[in-house]
């Protein structure tokens, strides 16, 4: 678990006793307009309209400090915490309400929190952990509820957490805390359960997609799903490269080419990760098949039919000439405004097979995941 150096300045301005560390400085709230030129390399996504700066030390070590830098909304929310600590690396921490909910009854919000630390080898931000906070206040009962989803990342190995705190309301006691705990080593891309303890849950016997539940971040559960997928159909001798990429066009949420042998995810998409990666992976089997068909001039083509061998079943053979087909009518859509408005794209053979794929693997994906889900207030795990 992370420590958080916030809850360290925090206490003492409590007067709580704190041996370890001592505030040195902090700042009031400053408006970021006014230093904006400074700030620009550290802003967070969203429009930061105030920010603080904290120095904390070590009582018992003068060279020590930890500075942090606070950004907030014009609501006084939290957007983004920089943490840099004379010892260790930068950390960055992301906070975004992800979504809600608000009716007359209950108020429910998905605050998620993503820390990164900056790795001194290559000088990139690298994912460290996610949280996802998740509450619903029963406005008529007057009672709250907590869940928490938690990854923490160290390389090839993800310790995942999904816990339900009981109700939180004065006048009762509700003992009923629930819990997962689950360690995930990533192999070839796809997560395996390694360790699993849980509280007060049941986990379904059979259920392919578990380990997929408990990924939090969508760039991870995008690459390890379609890896997962291509697997299931049999592609992955092909050694299609999975990832993601910040570079791809806004209406893009992902994209496959059998020119690249490549399957790429627009990491910013609000797209279902699932539904993403199901269509991505239909569409490397499209042209498996065609290559597998002896017709497409791309290498991927050619390594299909060489690894894969020729179709033999008839209706097999029928269903790959479509894709061919429709293959040879796709758009090219680099040179397209925007895609979804393009019927030549929409109405594609490709594309419309693609979805149905897509929504099949998510029904399958929700339908198995019930029994889980159906044990927890929030449900959709
Ligand atoms: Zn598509």
């Amino acid at each position: 678990m992370l420590v958080s150096p916030f809850k360290i300045a925090y206490s003492f301005e409590k007067g709580q006793k704190q041996n370890l560390y001592k505030l040195i400085e902090k700042s009031p709230k400053y408006p970021v307009e006014d230093f904006k030129f400074q700030l620009l390399p550290y802003l967070p996504d969203e429009e930061a309209h105030s920010f603080t700066t904290v120095i904390i030390g070590k009582n018992n070590d003068d060279n020590y400090k930890k500075k942090i830098l606070t950004f907030y909304s014009k609501d006084g929310e939290i957007l983004r915490r920089i943490i840099s600590t004379s010892d260790t690396s930068t950390i960055l921490r992301d906070y975004a309400v992800k979504s809600g909910s608000v009716d007359k009854k209950s108020i429910s919000k998905i605050r998620k929190i993503v820390t990164k630390f900056l790795d001194k080898n290559d000088f990139l931000f690298k994912l460290r952990s996610v949280e996802e906070q998740k509450t619903y206040k029963n406005l008529e009962a007057g009672k709250t509820k907590l869940q928490i989803n938690k990854n923490v990342v160290y390389g090839d190995n993800i310790n995942a957490s999904v816990i339900e705190y009981p109700w939180v309301r004065s006048d009762i006691k509700d003992p009923s805390k629930k819990e997962i705990k689950l360690d995930l080593f990533v192999e070839e891309g796809v997560p395996k359960i390694v360790d699993v303890s849980t509280q007060n849950v049941s986990l379904p016997k059979d259920d392919k997609y578990l380990p997929f539940r408990f990924i939090f971040d969508n760039s991870v559960k995008r690459v390890a799903f379609a890896k997962f997928l291509l697997k299931e159909k049999g592609l992955s001798c092909l050694n299609t490269v999975v990832k993601v990429s910040n570079k791809l066009r806004d209406d893009v949420a992902a994209y496959f080419s059998e020119f690249e042998n490549m399957l790429v995810f627009n990491p910013e998409s609000q797209n279902d990760s699932i539904k993403l990666a199901a269509h991505e992976v239909q569409h490397a089997y499209h042209f498996a098949q065609i290559g597998r068909l002896g017709k497409g001039s791309s290498k991927y083509c050619q390594k299909s039919r060489n690894l894969l061998g020729e179709i033999s079943d008839p209706a097999e053979k029928q269903q790959a000439l479509k894709y061919f087909v429709a293959a040879e009518k796709y758009p090219n859509i680099d040179s397209k405004g925007s895609l979804m408005q393009d019927v030549d794209y929409v109405n594609n053979f490709l594309e419309c097979d693609a979805n149905k794929e897509a929504q099949k693997v998510y029904d399958d994906y929700k339908k198995s995941g019930e029994f889980l889900s159906n044990q927890f207030c929030f449900g959709d795990i």
